[in-house]
């Protein structure tokens, strides 16, 4: 017994002691980041949601489980874990006593039922584990494999350690139940009564060595699976809770952070650029929530299989930026640790590690290849995907944001965007006086403001860059226009005095251009009297500028009622003042824009629209919703050459022509240039019918209501009744 109880306590010290020594290395790694105040103050100020997100999250494996399958396996393992913690206190008791038992409910039979149940749970998890990591085995699958760069190896260790935890505790509980020990009533545990059974011949004494021998592997194992975890990608099983409650809520779509130096936002005109820290230059520049996102990935690769980057093979692999940066985060440790004097003195590998260029080509021996970061569409996707809540986009944009404002290195060709959004507030470059354009081409006024909102007027409509000047968007923007008046909606537009909002040069990195055009049209909008709690609102078509307005200009003190167009008529088709009658009798597909649905969450409007107009047959692309697959346009990619792999215009329009739709609808301006050129090219290639057509929402629903309107000869009705 009491070597039993030495072997037992002496393995615990050695554990804890290797696990604790890492535990604190981690804790100084991740505390060398820069500080992130503003997420400590959110999570203290709202403890009732922190509480709620880690019952969903955490505990109900919310995220985990919108992939049944690997989400179901994953649940039964973690809450097997949780209820097996019981088990490892059994086993504890036992050096110290065979018939221990939990005080109080140490002899339920329902404890005994449960710890059986999970067990037989978190085996079942692995099995199923196995099987996915078998199909979809990176060395067979190549990149359609989302474990393609993860660390597999250690993986697998896990996955056979976390299978010995369950099939050590299983042959002590069955010894125990032949030798009189156990502690519950034998047929209640089924699993362990099953395995009693087998080892049922062998006899007292036999079965009284594999009890005492077992429980010890049992702890064995345990406590070098505990030392496994600080060392492996399992670090997130104690870092996963911690990082989704520092996490931005509601989650880190929609707006860009502010760039923040030292934890507060930076001011452009009082930052000193040998003090203050521009985005992302070295690991060092991440915030300790960015350092604990590298800590967190679980290597799912979830992110990765849904990056329309690395589907049309770009090297760019959210899940590859994580890790890369965590491997060199890793490698760095020791020079980041070290006083100035004892870096002198350190291996020239950690020097050699230390001196690396974050963002940079294999010939500059860089970190994070500079195509990688200007690949991503700030799609969303991989944030969208991720079960532990990292915040990829805020990584590579602000890797970007050092890049373009530092080292000014980015693709030449948004040098003329940039150019032009700075002399002529539009990225085309084109005239202020060109936004009225559009107005002349329909046939009836459309107010243009040069002061205030008048009082009978309910809504500014943001006409946007691609809509005012784009001819493919301003087709759209015209149905809008007809729409609202059709339906008797007092609206007014800004015209010359309406700038890019500033989204494609704060996607792009460079937040000084973002900021002056910002707050150039705060003072615009504020002076035109739209304020929210003023009762005017904005209606925004574009949802790069919807998502600017209304989430990202609160961070320059402009705060706005921005309602996308689609919401606004999806909401007068159903009160009644627009009514689509005439059959528009086509298949309809919709491709949902990532900055309406997955950054913003719209994504009922634009389909209740669809299915307003009759004879309309609409069909879903497979992928839609939150995991619709992007355009190609987002992240100021719309002004980017696509130089590598397959263009993602083209892979999503391939994916509508399996359906063979007549009409591909959108609700986005960039959407619909990038799907329009697509189209295009497969027309040109014979690949698509002559008559295949990509319009906006608005212009279907227009459609239907001109349609009535040509048969009936009826006139616009002031409050559209009988439309
Ligand atoms: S935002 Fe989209 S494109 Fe960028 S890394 Fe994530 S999934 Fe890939
Ligand atoms: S970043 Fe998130 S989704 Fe991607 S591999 Fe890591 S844990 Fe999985």
């Amino acid at each position: 017994m009491l070597a039993r109880v030495i072997i037992g306590l002496g393995l615990t010290v050695i554990a804890f002691a290797v696990a604790g020594r890492r535990v604190w290395w981690l804790g100084r790694l991740a505390f060398s980041g820069q500080p992130a105040p503003e997420r400590v103050a959110y999570a203290r100020s709202h403890p009732g949601r922190e509480a709620e997100t880690q019952l969903t999250e955490v505990i109900g494996q919310r995220k985990l489980l919108k992939w049944s399958v690997p989400g179901a396996a994953h649940a039964a393992t973690f809450w097997g874990f949780i209820v097996l913690l019981l088990t490892i206190i059994e086993a504890y008791g036992d050096l110290f006593s065979r018939t221990f038992a939990i005080p109080g409910i140490g002899h339920w039979a329902f404890i005994g039922f449960i710890e059986d149940l999970f067990a037989v749970g978190v085996l079942a998890g692995i099995v199923t584990f196995t099987v996915i990591r078998v199909r979809n085995n990176p060395r067979t699958e190549g990149r359609r494999s989302r474990f393609f760069g993860s660390h597999t190896r250690a993986a697998w260790v896990v996955l056979w350690m976390i299978a010995a935890v369950i099939v050590t505790l299983l042959i002590y509980r069955g010894a125990q139940q032949n030798t009189g020990t156990f502690p519950y009533p034998h047929a209640w545990a089924f699993a362990s009564w099953v395995v009693a059974q087998i080892l049922h011949p062998l006899g007292y004494g036999v079965n009284s060595v594999l009890e005492a021998t077992f429980i010890l592997l049992q702890l064995a194992v345990v406590l070098t699976f505990l030392v496994i975890v600080t060392y492996s990608k399992h670090l997130h099983i104690g870092l996963a809770p911690l990082n989704i409650m520092f996490s931005r809520r509601p989650n880190a779509l929609g707006p860009l952070e502010p760039m923040r130096s030292g934890g507060k936002v930076l001011d452009f005109e009082e930052a000193d650029p040998d003090v203050d820290v521009f985005g992302i230059g070295k690991v060092e520049d991440l915030t300790w929530k960015g350092l604990l996102d590298l800590g967190t990935c679980t290597e799912c690769g979830r992110c990765q299989s849904q990056c329309p980057a690395w589907v049309t093979g770009k090297p760019l692999s959210p899940k590859q930026v994580i890790l890369d940066l965590r491997d060199h985060a890793f490698a760095k440790a020791p020079y980041l640790l070290a006083t100035e004097e004892d870096r002198a003195t350190l291996p020239g590998a950690v020097k050699a590690e230390a001196e690396r260029p974050l963002v940079g080509t294999a010939e500059e021996n860089g970190v994070i290849d500079p195509e990688v970061i200007w690949s991503c569409t700030n799609c969303g996707a991989c944030v969208n995907e991720c079960p532990v809540d990292i915040e990829h986009i805020d990584h590579i944009n602000g890797m970007r944001r050092h890049q373009v404002l530092v080292e000014s290195a980015f693709p030449q060709e948004a040098t003329t965007m940039l150019n032009n959004l700075e002399r002529r507030g539009n990225p085309w470059g084109m005239a202020e006086d060109k936004r009225l354009d559009w107005i002349t081409e329909l046939d009836f006024e459309v107010p243009v403001l040069d002061g205030r909102i008048p009082d009978d007027v309910e809504y500014l409509y943001w006409v946007g860059c691609a809509g005012a000047l784009e001819d493919r968007a301003k087709k759209a923007t015209k149905a809008i226009a007809e729409l609202l008046h059709v339906a008797g909606v007092k609206f007014a537009v800004l015209g010359p005095m309406e700038a890019c909002t500033g989204d494609p040069a704060r996607r792009l990195g460079n937040e000084f251009v973002f900021q002056m055009l910002a707050q150039q049209n705060v003072e615009t909008l504020n002076e035109a009297g739209v304020a929210a709690g003023t009762g005017k609102k904005v209606i925004a078509s574009c949802p790069h500028c919807f998502n600017t307005i209304s989430r990202e200009y609160p961070q320059l003190g402009g705060n706005y009622e921005v309602i996308h167009h689609t919401q606004l008529l999806a909401r007068l088709v159903e009160d009644g003042r627009l009514t689509p009658v005439s059959a528009v009798e086509e298949k309809i597909t919709y491709h949902d824009p990532c900055f309406l649905g997955r950054h913003n969450q719209v994504y009922t409007p634009p389909r209740s629209i669809i299915d307003a107009v009759p004879g309309t047959q609409a069909e879903e692309m497979h992928r839609c919703k939150g995991k619709g697959f992007c355009c190609g346009a987002g992240g100021a990619r719309m002004w980017l050459e696509e130089r590598t792999g397959k263009r993602i215009n083209e892979e999503r329009i391939d994916e509508a022509l399996a359906l063979d739709p007549d009409t591909v609808t959108t609700a986005c301006p960039y959407c619909m240039v990038m799907l329009g050129d697509a189209v295009n090219a497969k027309k040109a290639a014979g690949q698509a019918k002559p008559e295949l057509e990509v319009i906006d929402v608005a212009q279907l629903l227009v459609r239907s209501i001109k349609l009535r309107e040509q048969t009936a000869s009826a006139a616009p009705n002031e409050e559209g009744a009988g439309l």
